[in-house]
This record gives C-alpha cells, sequence and structure tokens, in this order.
C-alpha cells in the first residue's frame, strides 16, 4: 500500500472532501509502515475497504419554527465500520455538518472506539440544523422531526447514536422520547447519553473531560512529570470543556483559559467551581458566547474578544471545541509563551501543521481519538447497564473508565515508542486501532 496513491485517488473521487481526506492522510501515513509488512491485508485490500463508509443515509428534516415558518434541515447518519461491533457514534448538529465532516468523525471514530477495548464499530451522524439562537421549543421540534427519519436506521445491537457538538442531555432526551413513539420499542439501549433517571449513565456527562485528564496525567508521568501546579489553557466551553475543567481543577491544575467563537476568556487565578457550573448554563442558552462569563464573574475573568485561548500563558493546552481549532501559528505561540504539552480533545482539533511543529519542537502531543476515547468508552459502559439491566455507582463507572484510559495509553506506549525511546502517540494510538479493526476485517472475509 502506498499513501500517496491511495490518496490521490480518493481526493480525484471526493473533491472538495477535506475534513475527509485530512483524516484518512493522518492514519494511512502512521499505518504504512506496519501494513506492508502484512500481505495478508494488502491481498484483502483491507485499506481500499476500510477507507469507505459502509453506508450512509441522508434525509430531509422539516420542522416549524417558534414564528410558524416551515424550516428544511439535512440530516444524515454514516455507518463506516462494523467489524468489531455495532455502529456506535455521536450525532453533531452545527451549521457546517457536511458529509465530509461526517465521514471524517466516522472513519475516526472507527479506531478510537476500537481502542476503548469496547465491541463498538463506528459511526457518525448528524445535521446542519444550527443551534445557536434556538428556543428550547424548536430544539424539541427538531430533535422530533429529526427523528422521524434517523429511527429506522438504528437499534441497540445495530446502531447507537450519542450526543457530540450541539448535541447533549437534552437532545438526547427528546430524540429517545420521538424513537419510543415510532418504533414503539422501549430498550434504552439505542441511545447513550441519556438522563441518570431514565437508563443514563453517571458519570457520561463528564467522562470525555475526566478521561482525557486521565490520558493526560499518564502521559505526563510517562515524561517524568504531573497535572499538579501546571497551568491548562482550555478551549470551548461545552459539555467537554466543562468536564475537562473539572477534573483538571481537581487534580490540582489551574485552569486560566476558556474560549467561544467570540474570543478568550483570561482567569489568572484559576477556574473556580461556580464558574464551572456556569459553563453548563451557557451552553444551554444557545447563545454561543463565552463573553458571559466575564460578564458574570467581572473581577476574576478577562474577556479579549477574537483571541483563542492559545495567546495566553500556559504549560499545557488542551483542544477541546471543533477541528482543525489550533493551527501552526497557534502551535508557535503557545510554545513561545512555555507551553510543553497538548492533548488534544476535540476530534482532529489540530491542523496537520501544527502536529508537526509540536512534534519537531518539544512540545508533548497526544491526538483526539486516544485523548477523547472516555466519551464513547462510557458510552459502551452506560450500553453494558442497559443491556443487563442494572445501574453502576458513580465510583464504579469512574473506575472502569480510569482502567480503559490507562489501558488507551498503554496502547499507544506500545506501537508508538520509537527507537530513541520517545512516544509518537499519533503513530501509536493509529497503529494500535488500526491493527485490530484490519484483523477483524480479515476474519470475516471479504464482504
Ligand atoms: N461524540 C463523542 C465522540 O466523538 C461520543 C460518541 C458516543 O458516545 O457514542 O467520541
Amino acid at each position: 500500500m502506498k499513501t500517496n496513491d491511495i490518496m490521490a485517488r480518493l481526493r480525484a473521487k471526493y473533491p472538495g472532501e477535506n475534513e475527509y481526506l485530512q483524516a484518512v492522510q493522518e492514519v494511512l501515513e502512521s499505518v504504512e509502515e506496519v501494513y506492508n509488512q502484512h500481505p495478508e491485508f494488502e491481498k484483502a485490500k483491507i485499506v481500499e475497504r476500510m477507507v469507505e463508509p459502509d453506508r450512509i443515509f441522508t434525509f430531509r428534516v422539516t420542522w416549524v419554527d417558534d414564528n410558524g415558518e416551515v424550516q428544511t434541515n439535512t440530516g444524515y447518519r454514516v455507518q463506516f465500520n462494523s467489524a468489531i461491533g455495532p455502529y456506535k457514534g455521536g450525532l453533531r448538529f452545527h451549521r457546517a455538518v457536511t458529509p465530509s465532516m461526517l465521514k471524517f468523525l466516522g472513519f475516526e471514530q472507527t479506531f478510537k472506539n476500537a481502542l476503548t477495548t469496547l465491541p463498538m464499530g463506528g459511526a457518525k451522524g448528524g445535521s446542519d440544523f444550527d443551534p445557536v439562537g434556538k428556543s428550547n421549543d424548536e430544539i424539541m421540534r427538531f430533535c422530533q422531526a429529526f427523528m422521524l427519519e434517523l429511527w429506522q436506521c438504528i437499534g441497540p445491537d445495530q446502531d447507537i447514536p450519542a450526543g457530540d457538538v450541539g448535541v447533549g442531555g437534552r437532545e438526547i432526551g427528546y430524540l429517545y422520547g420521538m424513537y419510543k413513539k415510532l418504533a414503539r420499542q422501549y430498550n434504552t439501549g439505542v441511545l447513550t447519553g441519556k438522563g441518570s433517571t431514565w437508563g443514563g449513565s453517571i458519570l457520561r456527562p463528564e467522562a470525555t473531560g475526566f478521561g482525557a485528564l486521565y490520558f493526560t496525567q499518564n502521559l505526563l508521568h510517562k515524561a517524568g512529570k504531573d497535572i499538579k501546579g501546571c497551568r491548562v489553557a482550555v478551549s470551548g466551553f461545552g459539555n467537554v470543556a466543562w468536564g475537562a475543567c473539572k477534573k483538571a481543577t481537581e487534580l490540582g491544575a489551574k485552569v486560566v483559559a476558556v474560549s467561544g467563537p467570540d474570543g478568550v476568556c483570561e482567569i489568572p487565578d484559576g477556574i473556580t467551581p461556580e464558574m464551572i457550573d456556569y459553563m453548563l448554563v451557557m451552553r444551554a442558552s444557545n447563545r454561543n458566547r463565552v463573553e458571559d462569563m466575564a460578564e458574570k464573574f467581572p473581577g476574576a475573568c478577562k474577556f479579549t474578544a477574537g483571541k483563542k485561548a492559545w495567546s495566553v500563558k500556559c504549560d499545557v493546552a488542551l483542544p477541546c471545541a471543533f477541528q482543525n481549532e489550533l493551527s501552526e501559528d497557534d502551535a508557535r505561540e503557545l510554545k513561545e509563551n512555555g507551553c510543553w504539552c497538548c492533548c488534544e480533545v476535540s476530534n482532529m482539533g489540530c491542523q496537520p501543521g501544527a502536529i508537526h511543529f509540536f512534534q519537531h519542537n518539544g512540545v508533548l502531543f497526544a491526538p483526539g481519538k486516544a485523548v477523547n476515547a472516555g466519551g464513547v468508552a462510557t458510552s459502551g459502559l452506560e450500553m453494558t447497564q442497559n443491556a443487563s439491566h442494572i445501574s453502576w455507582s458513580g465510583a464504579e463507572v469512574d473506575a472502569k473508565l480510569h482502567f480503559i484510559m490507562d489501558s488507551i495509553h498503554e496502547q499507544c506506549v506500545k506501537y508508538g515508542t520509537q527507537p530513541d525511546g520517545t512516544i509518537d502517540y499519533v503513530k501509536g494510538a493509529n497503529i494500535a486501532g488500526f491493527m485490530k479493526v484490519a484483523t477483524a476485517m480479515l476474519e470475516q472475509g471479504i464482504v
């Protein structure tokens, strides 16, 4: 297999699908050497099959807004790969959603889910519906209209959606309510990220952020360091950033910045529990503004419009917002300001130039598919609880999550340790995930 040949073919076939092409290129570059040591993979054309989704559902979603006007959006579900289990992955509601974005996310999800050690295939879905400025009733009507089509594609042993950007506990509730009406199935395992009184796992809301910090702590320990006392810059203020801020603070780090599309809030004395709680209020308001935090906590937070979290002096950077949110220029600015570690929590949060810069300038770096896998892993734990009709305590879920993150870190070390003893976490995560999916595909024949 030659990465360049496969990429040339995909670029010609899918022109303009930039996020998808970027995600595929990163994985293929990482695995090329190992892949070519396995002629049986080449014979079964594993890579050619793995880069194509199994299937994509596309559907129209029509709903009525608060002014009585009819609105139309497009909905999608990309079922990417089922080699190691039923399709699993979140739903993203964001105005910029395209098939390319969901294909990149579904592709990444396949390897991420393989890393969790749980039997889950990869999927992603969503819509170009923009939640910004929408009322609660509009969100409900949109979710119901979306489920009118989605319900036929999903099932607890078939395809299990969850949240992602723009989809949290509230949206999962509305989606599940409509699913029950349509399918007349009352198995809560069809969606994860549910409310804790109706089948949701304790700690699922916190899991992505908590897991990211457990992974970061492992990476720092391996490098002879500790998160305690570190200044941490976080982008975003949604569910993932919230969990990351909570756990970083609990572990003794100081979160000195959170950001939004409008700018950055600098918090020189570190984020407080009240500010962390307020992040949830900001998310639920659908205003998509971090300036609200500076208005609520005027003495402690300083808002600067148009700036990113990466302009604030820190030791550890945690991108928690959106793909490609951290550019090569941002990476340089971080390094100049003393940052020595970046753990990507958002999916593909760093641009390729930023990753290259970190890796060649002594900044520890780990990729999203390893760092943020605690979210989907805890979804997997939610499915297990639902299937066995039980509910674990927070302590039990946390212990399992911690164990899974330790194991993901170990897999990265196993496959990513270089001859000079350094660890390439990008290679490690990609090769570990890839080997598992490729082996399963090989064993299941040409399908
Ligand atoms: N959207 C999350 C992710 O990117 C979680 C998916 C899930 O829980 O299924 O991994």
